[in-house]
């Protein structure tokens, strides 16, 4: 019998997590990767290089380092698939076939969703950690803030790291308060949420953190024009009769997120969950199989298992991933289940960080036996040191 052929579209954490899997359970496979990207991003420290206390450039490794032995990286972008013939189609025109498909690129940053920003970021005191051309300008900003209007921006759509957003804030209000600062600054929280965090039982903890730091949330508002020129951000705000009304308030600094979405080749596939606003690939929340393509299986933050998109859930998936694809080909019933479960690590005080763990339930699923809803300097350090280095030496390996 020949080699399974498995196709990998994307080679970030959740394909290389995959690939180093399977092959780790079946050497035999026939792995070959898409990604055109030659080098890799350890996203999650974006938070810490904003806050001045990670190098960026030790968040960023050539992706040819980092390919598993054993597998073929094809260094080109998925285009287009054609499910019915087994087939995807790359940009410079080549198909390829396979037996099992999955698909990982990553989710997609609409920038130019929020009239003005791309044109102002890195500059004019408007940044954000969604890029790590930018994360170090956020901590010049930060550094060289010397009061005035602070504001931070939150989408209403679903975003990688729903936590990132308000963590780069703490850890800002903190440095300013240290620096006599705080008392002479307004800081603003414009987000598409309507509550701080989604799970009352840590959104207690950060609800202290907002009365401490003095932070005015202002909730179910997206922003959609930064006016770097003039210093304004401009949102939309649902009245009480459900109208959007167009507000804005000044700005010294903004931290900016952007509106984020399937990337747009998925959108336009055969593979995209029709119902689902942001094209997402349509799979089975539990079994992350194709709803319709029985050979095609999703995870990370591309797929529409209405989990929090980050690296944690990823760690939970590709286990359920591999043994499904493995039972799949060996035609057996696909049983592995994941249970939604994701991770925040939300740091409060540079040194202090509340890891809120959940999954499908919105409960909290604390890993560890202490309660992970008060800060803690040993979660500080978990985030800071440990979870790098388990990135890069064991989670891309398979081995975590
Ligand atoms: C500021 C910030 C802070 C974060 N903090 C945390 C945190 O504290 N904890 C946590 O767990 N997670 C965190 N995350 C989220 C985490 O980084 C992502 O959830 C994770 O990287 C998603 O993995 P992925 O493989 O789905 O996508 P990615 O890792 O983004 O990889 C996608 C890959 O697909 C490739 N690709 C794109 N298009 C194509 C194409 N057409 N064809 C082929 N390949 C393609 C890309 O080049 C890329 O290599 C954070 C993210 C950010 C931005």
């Amino acid at each position: 019998m020949s080699a399974k052929k498995i196709a990998i579209v994307g080679g970030g954490n959740a394909g290389l997590s995959v690939a180093s899997k399977l092959l780790i359970k079946d050497k035999s496979l026939q792995i070959t990767i898409f990604d055109p990207s030659e080098t890799h991003y350890y996203q999650p420290a974006w938070t810490l290089v904003g806050a001045g206390i990670y190098d960026v450039n030790d968040t960023i490794k050539k992706e040819a380092d980092y390919i598993p032995k054993g597998t073929t990286w094809v260094r080109d972008a998925v285009m287009e698939f054609i499910p019915d013939a087994n087939k995807l189609v790359t940009q410079k025109g080549t198909s390829y076939t396979y037996d099992v498909l999955i698909i990982c690129p990553g989710i997609q940053l609409d920038w130019q969703k929020i009239k003005g920003l791309k044109e102002t970021l890195g500059k004019n005191n408007v940044s954000s950690n969604y890029s790590h051309e930018f994360a170090p300008y956020t901590w010049q900003m930060i550094k060289n803030f010397k009061g005035g209007n602070a504001v931070f921006t939150n989408p209403s759509t679903p975003i990688k790291c729903g936590g990132a957003p308000h963590k780069i804030m703490y850890l800002a209000c903190d440095y300013w308060r240290k620096q006599g600062i705080l008392d002479k600054t307004n800081v603003y929280y414009i987000s598409g949420g309507g509550v701080i965090f989604g799970i009352p039982e840590y959104a207690e903890t950060l609800k202290k953190v907002i009365a401490e730091d003095n932070i005015q949330p202002i909730y179910k508002a997206d922003v959609v024009e930064i006016d770097a020129a003039n210093k304004k951000v401009f949102y939309e705000q649902k009245n009480e009769s459900g109208q959007a009304e167009r507000k804005e308030l000044h700005f010294d600094i903004c931290h900016a997120v952007p509106p984020q979405s399937a990337p747009d080749f998925i959108k336009k596939s055969q593979l995209a969950d029709p119902k689902n606003p942001y094209g997402y690939v349509e799979v089975d929340m539990h079994t992350l199989q194709h709803t319709r393509y029985s050979n095609v299986f999703s995870l990370g933050d591309s797929s529409s298992a209405p989990a929090s998109k980050t690296g944690a859930a990823i760690r939970k998936q590709a286990p359920v991933v591999t043994e499904n694809v493995l039972a799949f080909l060996n035609n057996k019933p696909i049983t592995a289940k994941y249970e939604g479960y994701s991770a925040c690590p939300i740091p409060t005080k540079y040194g202090k960080l509340m890891l809120a763990e959940f999954d499908y339930s919105n409960t909290p699923k604390m890993t560890f036996p202490f309660n992970q809803a008060k800060p803690r300097w040993t979660m500080w350090m978990l985030k800071t040191k440990v979870l790098p280095w388990l990135y890069w030496h064991k989670i891309l390996k398979g081995t975590a």
